[in-house]
């Protein structure tokens, strides 16, 4: 229960490999569905990989290179056959927004629910329900966004062999939720932070969108619990990520070793990989990180409240 549900929706670079289609991701938490990058099949995947639509929904575009929105204008009219009522919000850079209108208009798609954009600079942050996202300069072409989707916190535990010590009453236990001192029968006065804990961090997954190696990815991922990393070259074909601005499977890797992300979840893979061995064997001797699939899912357990902190 309250788990986050993470479900890769394409996996593929912008000439997908085979069983893969474009870069998308759906995010299911406690307050609705978020999707970071709409590619080409993503609505098709949403529906095989049984990702329930939601009242709310929230979708964040990284970059305006097609494979990351191909699927958007498909999944928008969708919504409208579905007779959705309910809001939908796109983030992304402020240029996206004209070519959201130019892709409604090309469709003809007159969305029956509320679309709202909201356009999102590095350094930014949006505040969603239950969680806020921001963005830093992912390096790739211009305008090009990396995102920390990060829960709000929790507020701290109860010392439950205390509240029974002193048979602290309702009233009072509301009392130090609003952050008041209470006294107890015996006289003892009680500050909320001798009974209730410190505040504990939400979780938080990165998301690199497209990019070469990029060193400020390192610090804004800082011990996050899923870094899902762009991997569109392989390990020996650093000059060909320079050159196109993409990241090879180990340099993807090293940021989620150098930024202590949990696991490293890469995507996005490109049609030049083909030997996967050789690739998973090096990753082992640099951190925990796995290729994902279309298809493929993690969850983020609630157990993993308030156990990393927020980036430095
Ligand atoms: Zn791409
Ligand atoms: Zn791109």
């Amino acid at each position: 229960m309250n788990d986050i549900q993470i479900t890769f929706l394409g996996t593929g670079a912008s000439i997908p490999p085979p069983n893969r289609f474009q870069s998308s991701i759906a995010i299911r938490h406690k307050g609705g569905l978020f999707i970071f990058d709409v590619g080409e099949g993503a609505q098709y995947n949403l529906r095989k990989f049984k990702v329930p639509l939601r009242k709310e929904i929230t979708i964040a575009i990284s970059h305006a290179h097609a494979d990351h929105y191909q699927g958007l204008g498909g999944l928008l009219a969708s919504f409208n056959l579905l007779d959705r009522k309910e809001k939908v919000t796109i983030i992304g850079p402020p240029k996206f927004e004209e070519i959201l209108k130019l892709l409604l208009t090309a469709l003809q798609v007159q969305v029956s629910y509320p679309l709202v954009f909201v356009p999102m600079n590095p350094g930014d942050t949006f505040k969603g329900n239950g969680y806020s996202l921001t963005a830093i300069k992912a390096l790739h072409f211009n305008n090009s966004l990396s995102f920390r989707w990060q829960e709000d916190p929790y507020p701290g535990k109860w010392d439950t062999t205390l509240l029974e010590k002193y048979k602290v009453p309702n009233k009072d236990r509301k009392q130090l939720k609003l952050g008041n001192s209470i006294t107890v029968e015996d006289g003892t006065v009680i500050r909320p932070e001798d009974i209730i804990g410190p505040e504990r961090e939400g979780r938080s997954i990165v998301y690199s969108g497209d990019t070469k190696y990029n060193p400020s990815l390192i610090k804004f991922a800082h011990k996050c619990d899923v870094l899902i990393h762009e991997a569109t070259y392989p390990s020996d074909d650093i000059e060909q990520g320079q050159k196109r601005e993409h990241s090879t499977v180990r340099e993807a890797a090293m940021v989620g070793r150098l930024a202590k992300a949990d696991i490293t979840l890469l995507t996005h893979i490109g049609t030049q990989i083909l030997n996967f061995k050789k690739e998973k064997e090096m990753l082992k001797s640099i951190t925990k990180a796995l290729f994902t699939f279309d298809g493929f899912v993690f969850k983020i357990p609630y157990e993993k409240v308030g156990k990393n902190l927020q980036p430095q």
